[in-house]
């Protein structure tokens, strides 16, 4: 087969940020292929099809939120005061018609999560009160509306409680079961078909010979896809031959998105690029200015001649550049194709443990360890390698972000991290 004279397809190399919108722009066009219902408990993860709305008001009725006494506030008005029990109010129990609306000198005895009769509209904690027979005493005062929760004040019926696109979280599950949906609309998760590719590579059940190495990536971006919301399909080991890459590129070509590890580099036998340009490939990028990941390439192929074409991401081989670059481009594109709007990248800040020097020009993230708590977050990067070494990555629990235009990280400064 002869080259195609597009290669190398002219996309460029990309400032970090650069690289990453156009990535995010790409994600914007991007639909689920479907969706399925899930019972609730499944849903951890899964991305709304439909919208979650309040069946009810929330709460349904004025909910006191501490253990204590239904009051009217204005009795409180001289302290200490002495007000007649007239009956307990229990959660989940029916409210006797003798309570409400409470009268005029009259308190209640209540309890966390029960109803507030009319007339009353505070609630004394028990601790502030002191009690003889159907007589309370009250030391405090209490403003108009204290621990009561109105009815509809944290939501009305019909409001919507999870918009569709929502990845569902506990918290958004919980919401959920407060409406009612013991099942939920998902879309499906999107496949994702993972090739990895080069001669040396052998599977991780095979014993290798003494120049080859055990396919890693394969198997790290498969739990990434897992934990990013996709299906993750790994295909066999392509070798670095045209015709059979040519051959499992086609056929990840048919998944929702296709990860290929390796054959980017400038390398003589890296063909994955040349390879897809011949299958009709656009590229959005062919690299970006970052280490480690710097050959990383973005594009779109023809799953078969016309048809609709399948976002692709060829990933630097070496194990942490991998890891890295899915972290940066991959997840917005998973985002998108589960429905749900791709999640910004956020840093978090922590102090430099001990200095870091670098190089100008790109945008780093280094293997690192985050540790203490609270307030005193530090972080330091690992010893390593370069990004070959998944034993340093292993080590690590987050990586230390270096904007480009810094010569060095001093120990004790705020520095970006990105966490894993
Ligand atoms: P490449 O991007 O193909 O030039 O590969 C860069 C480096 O990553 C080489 O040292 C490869 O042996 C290594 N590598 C490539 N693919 C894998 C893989 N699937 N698992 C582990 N290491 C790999
Ligand atoms: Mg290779």
């Amino acid at each position: 087969m002869k080259a195609n004279p597009a290669h190398p397809p002219a996309a460029g190399l990309l400032p970090f940020r650069e690289a990453r919108k156009r990535v995010e722009a790409e994600a914007a066009r991007l639909r689920p292929s479907g969706a399925e219902a899930v019972r609730l408990p499944r849903s951890q993860g899964r991305v709304l099809a439909e919208e979650v709305a309040a069946d009810r008001d929330l709460p349904p009725f004025p909910r006191a939120t501490r253990d204590g006494y239904a009051v009217r506030a204005a009795d409180l008005a001289r302290l200490p005061a002495e007000l007649k029990v007239i009956g307990e109010i229990r959660a989940g129990g029916a409210l006797d018609p003798s309570l409400s609306p409470l009268a005029p000198g009259c308190a209640a005895e209540i309890m966390t999560g029960a109803p507030v009769p009319a007339g009353a509209d505070a609630v004394v904690m028990v601790e502030y009160t002191s009690r003889q027979g159907n007589q309370v005493k009250i030391e405090r005062g209490a403003a108009a509306g204290e621990n009561v929760v109105p009815t509809g004040s944290e939501a009305r019926r019909g409001d919507v409680l999870l918009p569709r696109g929502t990845r569902m979280t506990p918290a958004a599950i919980a919401a959920a079961a407060t409406a009612g949906k013991a099942e939920v609309r998902v879309h499906l998760r999107p496949r994702v078909a993972i090739l990895p590719t080069g001669d040396e590579l052998v599977e991780v059940a095979a014993q290798p010979g003494e120049n080859q190495i055990r396919n890693s990536n394969s198997y790290s971006l498969a739990a990434q896809v897992e934990a990013a919301g996709g299906d993750p399909a790994q295909l066999p080991i392509a070798p670095d031959e045209r015709e059979p890459l040519r051959r499992l590129l086609l056929e990840g070509l048919t998944a929702d998105l296709l990860l290929v590890t390796g054959g980017v580099s400038a390398g003589k036998h890296d063909l994955v690029e040349e390879v897809l340009s011949e299958l009709g490939a656009e590229f959005l990028f062919t690299g970006a200015l970052i280490q480690p990941g710097r050959p990383v390439v973005f594009g779109r192929a023809p799953r078969r001649t016309g048809a609709e074409a399948t976002p692709f991401f060829g990933l630097p081989g070496n194990p942490v550049s991998t890891m890295v670059c899915f972290e940066l481009f991959a997840r917005p594109v998973l985002d998108a194709l589960s429905g749900a709007r791709p999640a910004p990248l956020q840093f978090v800040k922590a102090r430099l443990k001990s200095e870091v020097k670098t190089r100008t020009g790109l945008t780093r993230f280094l293997p690192a360890v985050l540790s203490g708590e609270f307030e005193e977050a530090e972080v330091e990067m690992v010893r390593w390698q370069g990004s070959g070494d998944v034993a340093a990555a292993a080590r690590a629990n987050c990586y230390l972000v270096v904007p480009p235009e810094a010569e060095r990280l001093a120990a004790g400064e705020m520095v970006s991290i990105l966490m894993r």
